[in-house]
């Protein structure tokens, strides 16, 4: 199905979930998008296990960090999108995990919708709930966590982060970009009230082949990052859901 305001001489951008990691978490339909695609944009987050999997056929093109170098700016990307789809090219902007979860996709969106160029929205499996399955814990779970936060530790104007709020013992945290932050994530949330020993566990690269998960709390988490030099992409996932005995009835109910 082609966008709705896309005419047939004009090209269009989708703006696809690629899931985090494991080729086979993409939707259906992002899939079939990518195997139509013209173009295909993408960044750092794009697993390798799932870029092997797309035709080399389909032109490619990065524009995510290399190391050592700037990423290509947000606006420079924005017009890479537009010239592409003003050359009636179907354009596939694939996102890690899923773009409408701290995926910055409201200023390409707006930037279509200015220079008149039809797009579609295709979601992804977040990391959260990714990092969840491969890990066998369910973020939510009657009477331990009535609900789940994704909180990004990077506000792009350092707003103050709303930590007593966070700091609640019947909730699953999850914090995405979270490395550099662990610091002030580990002492707010103690300063706020939670416990040393309350849980925490650190998914690196998850439901890739390479995925590292290691379980520990509030009071060694820095500790535990240098320990096993966990790199991007980390999620970090905070409460009671995450603790062994929890993690281990799920398995033997399973
Ligand atoms: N749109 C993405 C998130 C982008 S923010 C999504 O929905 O998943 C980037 C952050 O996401 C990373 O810093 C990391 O914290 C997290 N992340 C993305 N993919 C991940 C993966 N496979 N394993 C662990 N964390 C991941």
């Amino acid at each position: 199905m082609l966008p709705t305001n896309a005419n047939k001489h004009s090209g269009s951008v989708a703006l696809v979930g690629a899931g985090p990691g494991d080729p086979e978490l993409i939707t259906r339909k992002g899939w079939r998008l990518i195997l139509q695609a013209d173009v295909l944009i993408y960044d750092a987050l794009v697993s390798d296990e799932l870029l092997a999997d797309i035709p080399v056929s389909i032109p490619r093109m990065y524009v995510g960090k290399r190391k050592g170098q700037h990423s290509m700016s947000q606006e420079a990307i924005c017009e890479l999108l537009i010239k592409q789809a003003r050359l009636g090219k179907r354009v596939v902007r694939l996102k890690g995990g899923d773009p409408l979860v701290f995926g910055r996709v409201t200023e390409e969106i707006q930037a279509l919708q200015q220079a008149g160029i039809a797009f579609t929205l295709v979601p992804g499996i977040t990391a959260a709930a990714g990092c969840a399955a491969s890990c066998n814990f369910s973020l939510t779970e009657r009477s331990i966590a009535a609900s789940v936060r994704f909180v990004t530790a990077h506000t792009c104007d350092d707003r103050e982060t709303p930590w007593a709020d966070l700091a609640r013992r019947d909730e699953t945290l999850v914090f995405y970009m979270g490395l550099s932050k662990a610091p002030r994530i580990s002492l707010e949330l103690q300063r706020h009230g939670l416990p040393p020993d309350w849980p925490v566990l650190l998914v690196e690269r998850g439901t890739q082949r390479n995925q590292r998960s290691v379980r520990t709390d509030l009071a060694n988490l820095v500790d535990c990052i240098q320990q096993h030099r966990l790199e991007s992409p980390t999620l970090i996932f905070v409460g009671q859901v995450v603790a062994a005995q929890q993690i281990n009835a799920l398995l033997k109910a399973a």
